[in-house]
């Protein structure tokens, strides 16, 4: 018994999301009184690789080989299972990142685990009963599942788990396992960013604009607002589907779902569908002229008021603060 952790890197670097998974997973280790085993596959140097020791992996498996440089669903699921048989690990964490929601249905068939994704707080050990909370109906509710399977894939919302330094030898491992031609069915060729912007599934402070913002001409305020806070930008709905922003800043229930620690609505009236994507937020901030707008309910800070008024305020503050 052991667990394994998958720490997944954007262009050789761990996230904080990856800190945090691996908190997380030294936590469930401790629950179990045993070893965490973490897994980076890619290219990685050993810096990067020896700070995952810094947050609690007992011992690190480097998978890389020019083949496994770029992420392949398929192919690294299998370097996944085959270290998590090795290691005899029977919990694997995951980030809930994209790459991870892809990842772990198909570790759930290879290693027949029982798999929870969108995991927002530790397991419960009750009775013998394994359970674990996570985020439903688009972060509208929350369900317990408990997994009776004697394997488990649990994958980690990013931002629901706080980074802790737990101080571990460093230990770094090459990891090589083959691979099989129908792994690679799929590759990704080449990764085009269409921004340099904070990215809004992993932003810790998100500044985002709705329809009370009368068009796109009034954007300057929000892109201001959240380049002086190292926010990422979003909008509602209606926002984007009138072309005053990318679709890819759409948040809410037919969007993106974020959790970051601060979320500024500005002139957005909190509807349902709105709600679904954000209201897992730590702490919401909403800048709104009506006092009824639906938003307050759900609001930890408020400010009625109009919005070309607050904002510039809110950037002259920021900036004499930062001053
Ligand atoms: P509005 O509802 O028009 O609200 C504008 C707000 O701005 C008002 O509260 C107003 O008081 C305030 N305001 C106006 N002027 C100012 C000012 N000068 N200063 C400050 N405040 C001002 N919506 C989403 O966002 N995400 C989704 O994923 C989503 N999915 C949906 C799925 C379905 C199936 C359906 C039916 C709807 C969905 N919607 C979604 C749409 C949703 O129901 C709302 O219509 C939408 O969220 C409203 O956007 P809004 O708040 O920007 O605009």
């Amino acid at each position: 018994m052991s667990v394994l952790i998958y720490a997944e890197n954007a262009d050789g670097k761990f996230k904080k999301s990856i800190f945090e998974a691996v908190s997380y997973a030294r936590a469930i280790a401790d629950q179990q009184n045993t070893a965490l085993t973490a897994i980076s596959i890619g290219d990685v140097n050993a810096d990067e690789l020896n700070s995952l020791a810094k947050y609690g992996a007992d011992k690190i498996l480097n998978a890389a080989n020019a083949q496994l440089k770029n992420f392949v669903n398929q192919a690294y699921a299998s370097v996944i299972a085959e270290a998590a048989k090795k290691e005899g690990a029977d919990i694997v964490v995951l980030s809930n990142s994209f790459s991870g929601r892809g990842l772990a249905p198909r570790l759930g068939v290879k290693l027949d685990a029982g798999v929870v994704d969108g995991a927002v707080e530790l397991p419960e050990l009750n009775g013998g009963k394994f359970t674990v909370k996570k985020t439903a109906f688009s972060g509208k509710a929350f369900a317990v599942v408990e997994l009776t399977s004697a394997n488990k894939v649990i994958a980690l919302t990013p931002n629901s788990y706080k980074i802790v330094e737990a101080a571990k030898a460093e230990k770094v491992e090459g990891f090589s396992v083959e691979t099989n031609e129908s792994d690679f069915k799929a590759m990704l060729k080449e990764i085009v960013r269409s921004t340099d912007k904070v990215s809004l599934p992993d932003a810790e402070i998100v500044v985002s604009g709705g329809r009370g913002l009368k068009g796109p001409e009034n954007w300057g305020m929000i892109e201001e607002l959240a380049n002086l806070l190292g926010a990422a930008t979003a909008c509602s709905k209606p926002v984007s589907d009138s072309g005053w922003r990318p679709h890819s800043e759409h948040v809410g229930q037919t969007g993106i779902a974020v959790s970051p620690n601060l979320y500024i609505a500005i002139g957005i009236s909190g509807a349902i569908q709105h709600l679904a994507g954000v209201s897992s937020s730590k702490v919401i901030v909403v800048i709104n002229k009506d006092a009824e707008a639906p938003f307050f309910k759900v609001a930890d800070y408020g400010i009625v008021g109009d919005a070309f008024e607050v904002v510039p305020k809110l950037i002259a503050a920021i900036k004499e603060h930062k001053a």
